[in-house]
């Protein structure tokens, strides 16, 4: 199984093939994990990920399941299993 690898930024553009894209704005977009991708957190995959290079984030409803934060230099990442 192949981890989402953060230790260098993360970068869409390097999962092309492994995350759709489901919705993108200004500072974050969701994603859904396409190829059983591990948590860079946890090492499970997950079922969506957020990523957000804003300095804060509201969600208006919780995840039904567990939830994991990973963070770059740059972006926080909101993983949902
Ligand atoms: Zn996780």
């Amino acid at each position: 199984m192949t981890r989402l690898d953060i230790s260098d930024g993360f970068d869409v553009h390097d999962y092309r093939s492994k995350l759709k894209l489901l919705r993108q704005d200004a500072g974050s977009m969701s994603l859904e994990n396409r190829a059983e991708l591990g948590c860079p957190a946890c090492g499970t995959p997950f079922d969506r990920l957020f990523v957000s290079d804003d300095e804060t984030v509201t969600f208006d409803s919780a995840p039904s399941g567990p939830i994991c934060l990973a963070r770059t230099d740059e972006r926080l990442l909101v993983l949902t299993h």
